[in-house]
């Protein structure tokens, strides 16, 4: 398995950022061939998912449902007010796996990988794990 690590900036306090290309690049990068991408997020208040990436207006609905499933004032008892963000990255989950065949990211035509955050602005680590097939 190979591990490698890229940097994502935020600029909003919640957002969804196509990541699709650079998770390619690295690919390409790489030399790597056929086997599992798994991109993971090793952040509390973000994660990641694979959604439309063809209508930007699917990331803004996602991002309104979960505003409006998860409130932000609830009397969350967590001390660093930022609970809802920490239930949002639970609902959504830390990591993503798509299989990679002939060097190419196998998702389906209207898809890609959004790191999600829900505590911005932040820098943030998401890990791209290689794991040969
Ligand atoms: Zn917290």
């Amino acid at each position: 398995m190979k591990s490698i690590t890229i940097e994502v900036s935020s600029r909003q306090k919640t957002e969804l950022i196509d990541i699709t290309s650079e998770v390619q690049q690295l690919l390409d990068g790489a030399g790597f061939d056929n086997g599992i991408c798994m991109v993971y997020v090793p952040h509390t208040t973000a994660a990641v998912t694979i959604n439309e990436s063809a209508d930007p207006a699917v990331a803004r609905d996602i991002i309104m449902v979960l505003n409006q499933v998860v409130p932000w004032k609830a009397g969350y008892q967590h001390m660093e007010d930022n609970s809802p963000a920490h239930v949002k990255a639970s609902l959504v989950g830390e990591s993503v796996n798509t299989a990679v065949a002939e060097g190419k990211l196998q998702l389906g035509t209207w898809q890609g990988i959004f790191f999600c955050e829900f505590d911005g602005p932040r820098r943030r680590r998401v890990r791209i794990h290689l794991i040969n097939g």
